[in-house]
Parts: structure tokens; C-alpha cells; sequence
């Protein structure tokens, strides 16, 4: 996508004699080798060439040699720095930690966008809407510093917190929320150097200010700082709770939504929903260095090895890996394919179908199968 001035990418000679992009393929786990097949599929389709370093990352990865995120997956990263990856599975409560998490961190992936566009077709009731989501991917809660209930940890914490004036009873767990000013400055620049980019009109900054005014406040002062050197792109704040009710009640107010991290987890999935579900909402993860595509969605273990669920969600980020690649004219006819599939309506999944048992909804697969066609028509 936009931050691709900034990406020295890895490009091969291919086997005939024109140019390969090398990008690292991570299957994931749950639907995510079914769903990395379709996208797969519909992005040689274009005849862009790629080179594919499948690497693994997951539960499944886990379960068979006891790391989820192995050291080659993040080496070919760091080499390639282009990846494509299927969802993952994170554990509830306790095992390991989130694979996206670590790989965000580890590869500074500090802008998550996410586009929340309502192709025509879909059951919503936001027609036309079309927001971009640019969620912080580095800091806030996500941090993982955490401090589980009843060890000696969380006791020193307490007792820290007490010293400085505080209370927090003695039974409690703790997560700590830390928002940098250069991690908010960085992010909200990126928001604008997007809208910027794709002539959007609006940069909203969302927060909840008016309680942690240290996190969000920061976060807020440093948005202001950052729009007053962009007076060609409007700017607004808004409360994240009022947002969540605005969103759906005034939809058009909003373009460019900038976020720290929890926040703009909570909004995709709002997003995704808004578009017609978590099997349209593509996205990508984007660093100086590097950039990993993949879904807002997980893994949705339910429909794994099914053949049922949809890929667009995963072919979009495929559009943005495509365009952060430099290949416009190829992204563009994928989403058209993308979009002609959806608008008539006849070989989508079940998700895209007005009554979810329907009988006629296709496959992953072959929801695959229909793109690719359309891309050949
Ligand atoms: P989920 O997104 O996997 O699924 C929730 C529901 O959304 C599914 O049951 C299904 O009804 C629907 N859905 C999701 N993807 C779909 C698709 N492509 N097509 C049609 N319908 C789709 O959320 P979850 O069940 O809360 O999470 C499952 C696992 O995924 C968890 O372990 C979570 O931590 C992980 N996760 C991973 C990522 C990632 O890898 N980037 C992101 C979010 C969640």
C-alpha cells in the first residue's frame, strides 16, 4: 500500500526472464491454509509472478515443535519483507501468546489499515460506506505487560501503585497501557500521509481522553499537533463511545478513522461488520521494513478443513500487498474480479447469502474458482 516508498522490496528473477516478487506465505491455522490456497490462487491469477516462501506460524506450529512463531518464519520476513498470512489462533487466557502480536512487535508493523468498503451485493445497511481504519499495532494494552492475580509480581505492582498514592485492591490483575508520544505521532502521521495519498477528505482521531488523560490525552495532543501541519485534510476527534454510536448513525461524517490499538481492534471488527462481515475485511500491517497482509478476521476454527468460509477477506489483502508491490493495474482487476463476484450475487459463500443455509452458496474454493474467471473474462 502507501508505505511502500519507504520499503527497499525483494524482487527475483523469474524463471522467464521477468521480474518475481519473493514474499513470504504463512498458511496459518484453523481455515487459514484453505483460505491461503483461494488467495493464492486469485493473486497468480493476475500473472504477477511471485516466488512463495511458505513458512509457518500458529497453533498447528505448536502443537508440532513447540513454538508458534518459529525463527525462520521471522527470518524470511526480515528478508523478503513482504508477507501474505492466513489467521492464527491465540489461546484464551493462557498458552502462548498472540502470534500477530509478537510478529507486529518484532517487525515494528506499527500501521494496521484496514478499509471498510461496502461492495455492491452485500447485505448491509451502510451501502456505499467506505472508511479506513489506521489502528496503532504497537503500543497500548498489546504491549503484554501484564501481571497476573496473586504473584509476587502483581504484589510489588500493588504495592508500587499504593506508594505513589493510589489504591488497587490487593486480588487484582494488571495490564498496563503505555502510549508514546512517538508512537502516536508516527501512527496519526501515517493516517494523514494515507488520506493524503488516496485524496480521502477526513482524518478522524478516536480516544477516550476525558478518562486515561495521560494515554489518550497524549495521544490526542500529539493527533492535534500532527493535523495542525496538514491543514489540507480536515481533522476531528471524537470519544471512542460516542464513535461507536455516530458510526452507525452517521456514517458519511467519518473517512479516515486513526486509533491506538485496542480501540481500532474493537472498530474493524464494527467495520467488518458494517461491510457485511468479517469474510470482506482485508487489511494490511506496515513498517518501515516490512509489511504482512491478512484479514481482520481469525481463524474461526468452527469451519476448518470445510471448504465453506469466504476468502474474500484475505484476497483484499492480497489487493493491498499487490499495490504496496507496486502492482496497480493487477490489484485493480482483482478487485474487480473480487467485486464483479460479490455483485452478481450467484457463486459467493454462505456469509454473502441472504439466508446463511442456503443451499446454493459455494465453497472457498470455488468462490476462487468464480474470481479467477472473472479476472479472465
Ligand atoms: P473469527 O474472526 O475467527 O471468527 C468469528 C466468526 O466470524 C466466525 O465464527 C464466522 O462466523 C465469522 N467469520 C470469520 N471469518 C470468516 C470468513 N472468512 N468467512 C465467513 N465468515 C467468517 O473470530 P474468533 O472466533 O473470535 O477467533 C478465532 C481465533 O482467531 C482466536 O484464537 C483469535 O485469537 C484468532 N484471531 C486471529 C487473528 C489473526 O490471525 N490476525 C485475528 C483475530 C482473531
Amino acid at each position: 500500500m502507501d508505505a511502500r516508498d519507504s520499503i527497499a522490496r525483494r524482487v527475483l528473477d523469474a524463471k522467464d526472464g521477468g521480474l518475481a516478487h519473493e514474499v513470504t506465505f504463512i498458511p496459518g491455522d484453523g481455515t487459514g491454509p484453505e483460505l491461503m490456497q483461494a488467495a493464492r490462487r486469485a493473486l497468480e491469477a493476475t500473472e504477477v509472478q511471485f516466488v512463495w516462501d511458505v513458512q509457518q506460524a500458529g497453533l498447528d506450529e505448536f502443537s508440532r515443535h513447540g513454538n508458534p512463531l518459529p525463527p525462520a518464519t521471522l527470518d524470511s520476513l526480515r528478508r523478503t519483507r513482504v508477507g501474505i498470512k492466513g489467521p492464527t489462533t491465540t489461546p484464551v487466557g493462557s498458552g502462548f501468546r498472540s502470534v500477530n502480536v509478537a510478529l507486529r512487535k518484532e517487525l515494528d508493523l506499527y500501521t494496521c489499515l484496514r478499509p471498510c468498503k461496502a461492495y455492491e451485493g452485500v447485505r448491509t445497511r451502510f451501502p456505499g460506506l467506505d472508511i479506513v481504519i489506521v489502528r496503532e499495532n504497537t503500543e497500548d494494552v498489546y504491549t503484554g505487560i501484564e501481571y497476573q492475580e496473586g504473584t509476587p509480581q502483581a504484589a510489588r505492582m500493588i504495592a508500587l501503585i499504593g506508594e505513589l498514592g493510589a489504591g488497587v485492591r490487593s486480588d487484582s490483575g494488571i495490564s498496563i497501557k503505555p502510549i508514546s508520544r512517538f508512537g502516536s505521532e508516527r501512527i496519526v502521521e501515517a493516517a494523514f500521509a494515507y488520506a493524503k495519498r488516496n485524496r480521502r477528505r477526513r482524518v478522524t482521531a478516536v480516544h477516550k481522553a476525558n478518562i486515561m488523560k495521560f494515554t489518550d490525552g497524549l495521544f490526542l495532543e500529539v493527533a492535534r499537533k500532527v493535523a495542525s501541519r496538514h491543514p489540507e485534510v480536515e481533522f476531528g476527534d471524537i470519544i471512542i463511545d460516542n464513535l461507536a454510536n455516530q458510526l452507525m448513525q452517521w456514517p458519511q461524517d467519518y473517512d479516515v478513522l486513526v486509533l491506538p490499538n485496542l480501540y481500532g481492534d474493537v472498530v474493524s471488527d464494527l467495520g467488518a461488520g458494517m461491510i457485511g462481515g468479517l469474510g470482506l475485511a482485508g487489511g494490511a500491517n506496515i513498517g518501515e521494513e516490512a509489511a504482512v497482509f491478512e484479514a481482520t478476521h481469525g481463524s474461526a476454527p468452527k469451519y476448518a478443513g470445510l471448504d465453506k468460509v469466504n476468502p474474500t477477506a484475505l484476497m483484499l489483502s492480497g489487493v493491498y500487498m499487490l499495490r504496496y508491490l507496486g502492482e496497480d493495474d493487477a490489484a485493480a482487476r482483482l478487485e474487480h474480479a473480487i467485486a464483479e463476484v460479490i455483485r452478481k450475487g450467484e457463486r459467493v459463500t454462505f456469509d454473502l447469502k441472504e439466508d446463511r443455509n442456503d443451499p446454493t452458496a459455494v465453497g472457498t474454493s470455488e468462490f476462487a474458482d468464480a474470481v479467477i474467471e472473472e479476472l479472465n473474462a
